[in-house]
């Protein structure tokens, strides 16, 4: 058994990213300002993407967002239950309902027929999640949303480096993006919507620092009277130059951070191929190019719940994650929303059986043995 505790995921911090972050510290500007500025730019030019707005989180994102589409009361978003509960609880706090829909059981992706089932006169949004890192498929969900006339917007958190047909995820249409500390690269906490609708963008910009023509550092830079003016009322989500430091060099690395993530994820599927127990989550059939943020399994045996499993993966100091209990059945949801077991099988069956192995950049393949030495160990019992 390891001595040491080997953890789900672990970020990629080099110590030029931590004097880049104490320089910053040093500068006498921390908040929002030219590291900000710089990482906006690095960011839309890597997704190839048209606008960029960092921020302090990507659900701030959703909630600008919701926000600048003036979506609330009366209105439907289109959302799996198998996500992180931001978008669905954000679109419950807009006064709109969140409307789930079931997932592929193998790639966890929704099914744009589901979506287009889905749709009623109230549909305002769709918010499919690129999920663990692999795409969903994008042509039919945009010819879907188009149809119906309704807005189309990537939930891309586990996409960072993700390419879909060739082309990566924020190079056209409207994705957010998240730089929690477990994602692909990190900002602490921070996200940042990558849109090619120049309106949408300039409004949220705006909306995200109180709704006043420009934010700080863009009124001392193009010496705009401090006076700026409130155009509509917005809200406090500017992400500071601190935060923007941490990530330029991580963005730098990133297609190496992803090759390392995807070796190890390669290297899993292998050693996994022999081990009935446990199903790693397919592929989708279209080209694509994963980017391996979580490498997912299925606990498919009668003998060990996924919960004692964790358990007992613990107990040999393996660290593991759970991406995600589905939302719908959460307290919220069931009690006062009156969701139901049974009405998304997919997203059910996953949500009793998914956790997510250790995966990072710095994981060696001695630690991968260990991961995989224990689960022997305990489906051996
Ligand atoms: C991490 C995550 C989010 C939220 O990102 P934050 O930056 O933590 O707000 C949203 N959706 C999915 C699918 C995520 O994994």
């Amino acid at each position: 058994m390891r001595n040491e505790f080997l953890p789900f995921s672990r970020p990629d911090l080099e110590e030029g990213d931590i004097r880049a972050v104490a320089d910053v510290l040093r500068s006498g500007w921390i908040t929002t300002g030219p590291k900000v500025a710089q990482f906006e730019e690095a960011f839309r030019n890597y997704t190839g993407g048209a606008y960029a707005v960092s921020m302090t989180s990507e659900t701030a994102v959703m909630e600008v967002l919701l926000h600048a589409l003036g979506i609330g009361e009366g209105d439907e978003v289109i959302t799996p239950s198998m996500t992180w509960v931001s978008m669905p609880n954000l679109t419950v706090l807009s006064g709109a309902k969140p409307v789930f829909v079931d997932v592929d059981r193998e790639t966890l992706m929704v099914d744009p027929a589901e979506v287009e089932a889905r749709i009623t006169p109230r549909t305002k949004l769709i918010v499919p999640v690129h999920f663990a890192g692999s795409s969903v498929d994008l042509d039919p969900l945009r010819a879907i949303a188009e149809k119906h006339g309704i807005r189309l917007v990537e939930d891309a958190a586990h996409a960072i480096g993700t390419r879909y047909k060739g082309r990566r995820i924020g190079s056209s249409g409207t994705a957010m993006f998240s730089f929690h500390p477990i994602k692909n690269i990190t900002t602490g906490e921070g996200g940042m919507l990558v849109t090619d609708d120049l309106e949408l963008g300039k409004r949220a910009r705006s909306l995200k620092f109180h709704g006043l023509g420009v934010d700080a550092y863009d009124r001392k830079t193009h010496q705009r009277a401090p006076q700026a003016q409130v155009i509509e009322p917005g809200f406090k989500f500017n992400m500071p130059d601190m935060q923007a430091a941490l990530a330029l060099g991580q963005l730098e690395r990133i297609e190496t951070i992803n090759a390392k993530r995807t070796a190890l994820a390669m290297r899993y599927r292998e050693k996994l191929a022999e081990i009935e127990e446990l199903r790693p989550l397919g592929d989708p059939s279209f080209e694509f190019q994963h980017s391996w943020h979580l490498f997912i399994v299925r606990v498919v045996t009668d003998r060990i719940s996924r919960d004692s499993f964790m358990e007992e993966l613990k107990a040999r100091n393996i660290g593991t994650g759970l991406h995600f209990r589905c939302t719908h059945l959460q307290t919220y949801y069931r009690e006062v929303m009156g969701c139901r077991p049974g009405t998304l099988p997919n997203t059910e069956w996953n949500s009793d059986r998914i956790l997510s192995l250790p995966l990072f950049p710095a994981m060696t393949e001695h630690d991968q043995d260990d991961v995989i030495s224990a689960i022997k160990e305990i489906l051996a019992r």
